[in-house]
């Protein structure tokens, strides 16, 4: 059979897949360290696992939502920005989404006219690129600074007439950085000077580890910066709750309901008892997330070091959030004589057995992202097998 061009053109996610490859080789016998695909290692709390069941037993959760989500959960995200950023929008402002990653995708469907562009500050996230070509758009990479973060000035060289939107992505997957206040509201001044629209994904806006918690919203930088922007959020990172799969976008009205209609042709509502849990997220008792946070940091704090002490593996400053390592092994490279980034991921899975994403997957080649959601002793234990794997 035939495929489409979009679909022999389209790269699968290379988080998820080696993550899969990783689960294989466990499957297999082989003690694979999995430091590959980004998501938290605790359960989800304990409250929100039992308003699901709740919900399940009262029979409240067996027919189709709102396209756009249930009032209630609509309402505990309108309330919960309002309590965590002091942003004011209406529910008619917010659609629910299966993700994050779904939110995301059908905003560029709905956005995005053949050869438009949209900016990626790289690194970046590995379906960001994928997403906009799979809606007809151009991906346009902006090559990185040294510390990582977009400047207007960089932005400036690659604005074109095409530009459509811009992508920024802080607390950052794969870095781990974080966009100061002032950063952010620079490259919003420049984005709203060229009529852009900007999509913030704050997925991670909550797991910051320095700093003001959570860190500001695009959305708090002023009303210009305001209505240009499109928020992307959700639960998954935040409460532990990956696999419920709830994510959600804020913005203007008549964006948000775009995004309803084509939502209502290709998901309709997320399941209605992930919704359900989600409103015992972000309503409940926050403690468990303060909790979670407190042990990513005791780990970042462990592994930093550890890491930035083997042979050939450079990091620039610590991450303040996520929970993302994002060394250069360039050196590394070298050292072992590999030439390209995703051959010495290879060696790393089949010879130490870590497994960690190429940084080609984040437009960053040269680089390995490793995830430290996982218990420290195993963190401890694949620094170890790093450091043998590179003696
Ligand atoms: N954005 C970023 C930067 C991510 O790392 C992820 C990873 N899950 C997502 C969006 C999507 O998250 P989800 O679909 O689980 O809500
Ligand atoms: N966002 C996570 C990651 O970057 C989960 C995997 C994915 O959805 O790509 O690893």
């Amino acid at each position: 059979m035939q495929l489409s061009q979009r679909a022999r053109a389209v790269r699968p996610s290379a988080t998820l897949k080696t993550g899969q490859q990783a689960a294989q080789l466990r499957a297999q016998g082989v003690d694979v360290i999995n430091l590959s695909v980004g998501q938290p290692d605790y359960p989800t709390p304990t409250a929100i696992r039992e308003a699901a069941v709740t919900a399940i037993r009262a029979n409240q959760v067996n027919s189709y939502t709102a396209t756009a989500g249930t009032l209630e959960l609509r309402q505990a995200i309108v309330q919960r920005l309002r309590a965590t950023q002091g942003v004011t929008v209406t529910t008619d402002q917010v659609v629910v989404t299966t993700g994050a990653k779904m939110a995301l995708y059908a905003l560029f469907q709905i956005l995005l006219d053949p050869g438009d562009e949209v900016l990626l500050p790289a690194p970046y996230w590995v379906s960001y690129a994928e997403q906009v070509k799979l809606a007809g758009g151009r991906p346009i990479e902006v090559a990185p600074t040294a510390s990582l973060k977009v400047t207007p000035e960089q932005l400036a060289d690659a604005v074109t007439p095409a530009t459509k939107a811009i992508v920024l992505n802080s607390p950052q997957n794969p870095s781990g950085l974080v966009y100061t206040a002032a950063e952010l509201r620079a490259i919003g001044e420049w984005a709203v000077a060229h009529d852009l629209i900007i999509i913030a994904d704050e997925i991670y806006g909550e797991l910051v580890y320095a700093g003001p918690v959570p860190v500001s919203s695009m959305l708090t930088l002023g009303d210009s910066i305001a209505a240009h922007t499109i928020l992307v959020n959700g639960v998954s990172k935040t409460y532990a709750m990956t696999g419920w799969r709830i994510g959600y976008a804020v913005g203007p009205v008549d964006v948000m309901t775009a995004l309803k209609n084509v939502l209502s042709h290709m998901t309709g509502n997320a399941a209605a008892v992930s919704q359900a849990a989600a409103v015992a997220a972000l309503t409940g008792d926050q403690t468990p997330v303060t909790e979670m946070k407190d042990g990513f940091k005791q780990r970042l704090d462990v592994v930093y070091p550890l890491l930035a002490a083997i042979p050939g593996f450079k990091l620039n400053a610590k991450p303040q959030g996520a929970f993302y390592l994002f060394p250069d092994v360039t050196e590394a490279m070298a050292m072992k004589g590999y030439t390209t980034t995703a051959e010495f991921v290879t060696a790393l899975l089949n010879e130490a057995h870590i497994a960690v994403v190429t940084g080609e997957a984040f437009g960053l080649p040269g680089h390995i992202r490793m995830s430290y959601a996982t218990d420290l002793e195993t963190l401890k234990v694949a620094m170890q097998r790093l450091k043998k794997f590179m003696d």
